[in-house]
């Protein structure tokens, strides 16, 4: 069963709007098992509207239209419909009644054009709509194709506003659509992974997951991480979480220790929950991401136990007030540094009494270093050094992108060190 979206509205093809009702059907889709093939915008315009219900009507099992049900002359959304399934609309005095109604309680007198909200199309089952005038229709029908063969279409018309479409779908849409539909149950897994190109996950992972035809792979990039998503539907919800597992074992094993999480935990929960384990705390020392990592790991609740604290160490005194970093050391490696980075982990992790201090420094562009020692250095030269009682390790790193890509890939690697 394919689904496809039509989302109705000249204001969405302009660039204020944006469609956020087909990703809210999508997710309800998705947990009825429906995939969702196709999505198009199409302006109030009757010929267009037409021709994107016939197309969608043709190639798609299930055809949900957001948006044009209003009064106004420019909502043609029910009229495009009867078009490309060639039906008629007729008038529901039920929904006329309520309408009349709903203008009385106002004290008012309902203008001639609402009345066209009480058109329904010929066979379809009114969706009660508590939030608005317009009420939603599902029409369950047949259509003949080319060969004359008989094939199941469900047609289903919704009113755009979110306050209305949402608990709309949800009460009169979902269960009629799963009883309508063969059992599915559905399993989700998302494993996430850090600091790997999109192009080594997929080359590595591909081989694996098109075994599995039957679960659908997502690989999302974005924020310093690789998503993979997964989505089985099965008639039962066992027998889609055992495909879905074993496919996740499977990526496991072959991507080892890049993934940071295979249920889908940030990587600031993973770290705050290895330090748990490990009984540690952490603190850190900041230069050029100003404290982004120490914004990173307090937005996780609970992080108080393990995180004690941080500096943002962007002057050069600051290295030396809050870390105990010798001014002769800056003045000669530049705050861009190994032996700073060092330097700047030992001290916050001594004056604060953490069992690991971690620090940032680097050349986030887009300028140059500072004048000194840092002068002649590239833009995206990181270092990061994490300290415990007996040792220091600093990672230097080459990293490419604007300041706030190079940023955030600096708190990313400093997460990663810790965790490992
Ligand atoms: P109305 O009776 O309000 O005219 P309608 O069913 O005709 O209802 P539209 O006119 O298409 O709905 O949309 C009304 C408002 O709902 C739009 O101004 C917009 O703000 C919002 N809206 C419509 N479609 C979407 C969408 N796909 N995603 C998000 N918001 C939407
Ligand atoms: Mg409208």
């Amino acid at each position: 069963m394919i689904a496809e979206i039509i989302a109705v509205g000249s204001e969405m093809l302009t660039p204020f709007r944006q469609d956020t009702n087909s990703l809210y059907l999508t997710d309800g889709l998705n947990d009825l098992g429906v995939q969702v093939a196709f999505k198009s915008i199409v302006g109030d315009n009757f010929a267009h509207l037409t021709s994107a219900a016939s197309i969608a009507i043709a190639r798609a099992d299930i055809v949900i239209f957001s948006g044009g049900l209003g009064p106004t002359e420019d909502d043609l959304t029910r009229e495009a419909a009867a078009a490309a399934l060639n039906l008629e609309l007729h008038s529901n005095p039920a929904i006329l009644t309520d309408l009349y109604k709903r203008f009385a309680a106002r004290q008012m007198v309902m203008p001639p054009n609402n009345a066209k909200q009480a058109d329904v199309l010929d066979g379809a089952t009114i969706l009660n709509n508590p939030n608005g005038s317009a009420p939603g229709q599902l029409l369950d029908t047949t259509i003949l194709d080319a060969a004359g063969n008989h094939i199941r279409k469900i047609v289903i018309l919704l009113p755009g506003p979110p306050r209305e479409l949402k608990p709309l779908f949800d009460a009169e849409v979902k269960p009629r659509l799963a009883a309508a539909l063969p059992p599915r149950h559905l399993a989700k897994r998302l494993l996430r992974m850090a600091l790997i190109p999109e192009s080594h996950v997929d080359s590595r992972t591909a081989p694996i997951y098109t075994q599995y035809p039957d679960v659908e792979t997502t690989i999302l990039a974005g924020g310093g991480e690789i998503q993979l998503h997964f989505l089985c539907a099965k008639p039962t919800l066992a027998e889609a979480q055992q495909r879905v597992d074993e496919l996740t074992e499977k990526i496991e094993a072959e991507m080892e220790d890049s993934i940071f999480s295979s249920h889908g935990e940030s990587l600031e929960e993973v770290v705050l929950l290895n330090l748990g384990l490990r009984d540690l705390t952490l603190a850190t020392a900041e230069s050029c991401t100003g404290g982004l990592l120490a914004q990173r790991l307090t937005a996780i609740p609970g992080s108080s136990r393990y995180f004690l604290g941080g500096a943002v160490v962007y002057s050069d005194a600051l290295k030396t007030i809050f870390a105990d970093v010798p001014p002769e050391l800056v003045a000669t490696k530049g705050p861009v540094s190994h032996e700073v980075a060092r330097a700047l982990a030992e001290g916050i992790r001594t004056r604060t009494g953490a069992s690991l201090g971690i620090s940032i420094t680097c050349i986030a562009g887009p300028g140059p270093g500072a004048p000194g020692p840092d002068a002649e250095k590239p833009i995206g030269l990181v270092y990061v050094a994490l300290a415990n009682a007996q040792t220091t390790q600093v990672k230097e790193l080459h990293l490419r992108g604007d300041r706030e890509m190079i940023r955030l890939w600096a708190s990313q690697h400093a997460l990663e060190l810790i965790r490992h």
